[in-house]
């Protein structure tokens, strides 16, 4: 029901109703104005003629890896320094839609002192976490098997650096305390929390004392971080690096562990890793609540190509939070994916581009590979 149908109950009910209704509303928008009002879909609100239901709506949305290998910070080079924000341009407008938006930020952004590299030990530019800001991403999930690629000081100068520019971050952390405070983002009246855990750091050990640094997937912790999260959130939403690299469909482990964190209350799962897409599909729990677990959300901006490397897109979903006689009710609904593709052309450039597009950036066959890529993430949805 929108502002018409508010105003419409006003009359019915008489001018001290509008007053209430009218402060209401007014109350929710005024908690709201630092979020984007941008929205894929409606975000209304509804307020029942019985006056005890309320109803809240937003889109939040995932896309996967943020891995910058040398080819593509060399073409992001300037006089003055870097500037990815030319690479990101075809898709910003697909990102600013969705009024929360979260990513996988696979390299670190350790700065230049520690010295910009490649694989297998990334530091990428600091302008990368400009340029994931400006084209409209909100959070990003740190716990990686490259958190460690520069030890304790990479891990740690990346995340000051999220700080300083407003980029929220989750999965890895400076101390304990900090390690022990849960993430969290509101839009339009619904609080998220953001969890992120991965399978391992390449290798490179965690120093003693200081498992804090980054989340490792231990059940049990992370059955305890959902409850503890549930205290402050509304909905949970978890990153999870596992799988295979390159597996185009998840493994028994990844299937298992996706349905226990549905069931241990986690409502969506953004999974990273495979650097190429996995199906999304809907875990329905014991108790009848429905999770969605995204397997993987492949690469979005990389250098990687072939072999579904350079296809990656966004996942969106609807979120109503109902509430009801002191009862709240979470629905995900309408789950939706935008494809995209990374060129190199025109200009000696990575540009991510909306894969229906990408027949002006090289790719012929854009609309096959279209319709594989959308059969490949939604036909397991039913
Ligand atoms: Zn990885």
């Amino acid at each position: 029901m929108m502002y018409k149908g508010i105003i419409f109950i006003g009359i019915t009910l008489g001018v001290l109703s509008a007053i209430i209704f009218y402060n209401m509303y007014e109350c929710d928008e005024a908690k709201n104005k630092n979020f984007r009002s941008v929205s894929l879909h409606s975000t209304d609100k509804e307020i029942d003629l019985d006056l005890k239901m309320i109803e809240r709506r937003t889109t939040i949305a995932g896309i996967g890896d943020i891995l910058i290998h040398d080819r593509v910070y060399e073409l992001a080079q300037t006089a003055s320094g870097y500037d990815f924000t030319p690479m990101l341009q075809k898709v910003k407008p697909m990102l600013q839609a969705p009024d929360l938006l979260i990513a996988n930020q696979e390299t670190i952004l350790g700065g230049e002192e520690i010295g910009i590299s490649s694989y297998p030990s990334f530091n990428s530019p600091q302008q990368v976490g400009d340029a994931i800001v400006e084209a409209g991403i909100d959070l990003v999930s740190t716990a990686n098997n490259h958190s460690l690629d520069k030890n304790e000081k990479g891990l740690l100068a990346s995340l000051s650096y999220m700080d300083k520019i407003g980029l929220s971050h989750t999965g890895t952390s400076r101390s304990q305390a900090e390690s022990e405070k849960v993430t969290t983002l509101e839009s339009n009246g619904i609080r998220f929390a953001f969890l992120s855990y991965t399978y391992g750091t390449n290798g490179i050990p965690i120093p003693d004392g200081k498992e804090f640094l980054v989340n490792l997937i231990n059940r049990k912790q992370m059955k305890k971080d959902i409850q503890k999260a549930k205290q402050s959130a509304d909905v949970i939403i978890m990153s999870v690096h596992w799988g295979n690299e390159y597996e185009r469909f998840p493994t028994v482990e990844q299937k298992e562990l996706g349905s226990y964190l549905i069931e241990s209350g986690a409502d969506l799962i953004f999974g990273h890793h495979p650097h190429v897409l996995q199906p999304m599909e809907w875990h329905t729990t014991e108790d009848g609540r429905k999770g969605l677990i995204v397997y993987s959300l492949g690469n979005f901006l990389s250098g990687q190509i072939d072999d579904y490397k350079d296809l990656g897109g966004m996942t969106a979903v609807d979120v109503k939070m109902t509430m009801q006689d002191g009862s709240k009710k979470i629905s995900l609904m309408n789950p939706q994916f935008y494809p995209t593709y990374v060129s190199k052309e025109p200009s000696q450039m990575y540009h991510v581009v909306p894969l229906l597009e990408a027949g002006q950036f090289g790719l012929r066959n854009y609309k096959a590979v279209y319709k594989e890529m959308m059969a490949h993430m939604m036909s397991s949805l039913q």
